[in-house]
């Protein structure tokens, strides 16, 4: 495995216009230094303390994104520094980020997940249920949260059909809230959808925001 390699050889596959996340996840310090030296700069993690930890131990102009489900009462360890949340799953998780912002007086970036796949395991808010949240009575009280998008997971699968379709939903729920509720906002804006299996076909369905890791790192030693 050489990420740099595997760096130059994604980059011919992305259009300049989409963010890649780099998802570091279970891999050495060294592996994320490695891509830094070849002048990638952003990387997710899914899992609060190793965010942390790497955080603490790397350049301190590395841009964060916290990419799995998050619980409240670990918000405060990454709200100091964390670029963006792209699995906001509930309105208390979303207020406990507004009020851990607030603390650090910054805004900070999330995503709404909206739950695509047909499996069990996955978390995600359905449309009904994001809708609901926009509509709460708190939600227009939170001045330290960026509503910035929609993130989504597909299928594990091999099917591209259903990815694809279940991209296309993804990107049609993105639509409709753009329309009714952030027609001002020019912060809603982003669609994080794709991984390493499926990122040519979310690129295609409209994604802005892809997170990559084995296609750079290489397997993970464990599954999740
Ligand atoms: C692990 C993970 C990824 C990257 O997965 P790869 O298949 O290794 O590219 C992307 N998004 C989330 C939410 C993840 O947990």
């Amino acid at each position: 495995m050489n990420i740099r390699e595997n760096l130059i050889a994604l980059q011919k596959e992305i259009p300049p216009d989409i963010k890649m996340v780099a998802v570091s996840k279970t891999k050495p310090l060294a592996d994320i230094e490695t891509l830094y030296g070849c002048g990638h700069k952003i990387f997710g993690e899914n899992k609060v303390q190793e965010l942390t930890s790497k955080y603490e131990n790397l350049p301190k102009d590395i841009e964060w994104h916290m990419i799995g489900h998050l619980q409240s009462n670990k918000v405060k360890y990454i709200a100091p520094f964390v670029s963006m949340v792209h699995a906001v799953d509930s309105l208390k998780l979303l207020k406990t980020i507004n009020k851990e912002a607030q603390k650090n007086n910054r805004v900070i970036p999330c995503l709404f997940q909206l739950y695509i796949a047909k499996e069990e395991s996955k978390f995600g808010l359905s449309f009904d249920e994001i809708m609901k949240i926009i509509e709460s009575e708190s939600f227009n009280s939170m001045k330290h949260v960026q509503i910035s998008g929609l993130m989504g997971m597909a299928t594990f699968t091999d099917d591209k059909d259903l990815v694809r379709t279940e991209f296309q939903y993804l990107a049609s729920c993105f639509k409709k809230l753009k329309e009714r509720h952030f027609i001002d906002s020019d912060n809603f804006k982003e669609l994080s959808m794709g991984m390493s299996g499926d990122y040519k076909v979310a690129i295609e369905e409209g994604a802005t925001i892809i997170r990559i890791g084995s296609t750079i790192f290489g397997e993970r030693n464990y599954h999740n």
